[in-house]
């Protein structure tokens, strides 16, 4: 029975702890974020990071051919490769694969993005984002039989080979759903949806997989994407996904025992 835990890259998630518990799990694969990277990359580069908000108020990065090139440096490039080293020399034998390596990770182009700019709906046709579609379940629990941990990322690719960006949100609930994780755990910057943003004491403990749309209100920008890929996860087979510090002491443990937001 395996497990797939995210760990998310915007400023404020820490990876030591994560890494230590790694260490005794030989359960889980590992999925990455890492938009913080992304956008310090994108500026090294000299391409402002862009965003926009569709008109359903979902919040994405712009990845045209341009922007796109910062997502594969940062994430494939640096994230990846900074915890697959992390991991290595604590001796936990990690792979680093984006949903490029195998064709890990098959995503549908989105071709109909479209963002929201004052009370106008403007069309992105140039855009290189995906739909996760399909993740090879078989390939990573081959890795996770030989012992070996699987850190898994954005890009993915498209059946005709095109590299898209797709959200590590949703790659995490594909990879869960792919290998039949019982649990999926979210480890973020928050201790979770908060009722008040801003007053850690204000956690949701519980959200049933029907009452995500009534509590999608409380969340902005990227908490929106992780709570819809909750519920995806769950509504596809896995046991529970639970949204959870990642600036705790063992934060697997801790998610596990409920500290966080559960969906289930
Ligand atoms: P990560 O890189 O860890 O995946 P994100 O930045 O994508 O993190 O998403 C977490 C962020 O969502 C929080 O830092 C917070 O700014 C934002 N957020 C918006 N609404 C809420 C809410 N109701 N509760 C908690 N976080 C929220």
């Amino acid at each position: 029975m395996a497990i797939v835990v995210k760990i998310g890259g915007a400023p404020g998630n820490t990876v030591a702890a994560l890494a230590e518990e790694l260490v005794d799990r030989p359960d889980c694969v590992l999925v990455h974020g890492g938009s913080a990277e992304v956008d310090r990359i994108s500026a090294a580069l000299g391409i402002a990071p862009e965003y926009y908000t569709s008109p359903s108020g979902v919040v994405s990065r712009r990845s045209d051919a341009r922007h796109l090139e910062a997502v594969v440096l940062g994430l494939a490039g640096r994230v990846q490769t900074d915890l697959v080293a992390t991991l290595g020399a604590r001796g936990v034998r990690a792979i680093g694969l984006s949903g490029v390596d195998g064709r890990l990770i098959l995503a549908r182009k989105k071709t109909g993005a479209r963002a929201r700019v004052g009370e106008k709906v403007v069309h992105l046709p140039d855009e290189l984002a995906g739909a996760v579609e399909r993740v090879d379940g078989d390939l990573l629990r081959w890795m996770l039989a030989g012992q070996i941990l699987p850190v898994v990322g954005p890009p993915a690719v498209t059946e005709t080979g095109e590299i898209v960006n797709v959200d590590a949100d949703q790659v995490a609930a594909g990879v869960a759903t792919a290998i039949g994780a019982t649990e999926l755990v979210l480890l973020t910057n928050v201790p979770g949806l908060l009722r008040a943003p801003g007053d850690p004491a204000s956690v949701v403990p519980r959200v049933a997989p029907a009452e995500v749309d009534a509590v999608l209100p409380l969340a902005s920008g990227r908490m929106r994407k992780k709570l819809l890929a909750a519920r995806q996860a769950v509504a596809t087979g896995v046991g529970r996904a639970i949204i959870a510090p990642s600036s705790v002491d063992r934060p697997i443990a801790a998610a596990l025992a409920g500290h966080g937001t559960v969906i289930a």
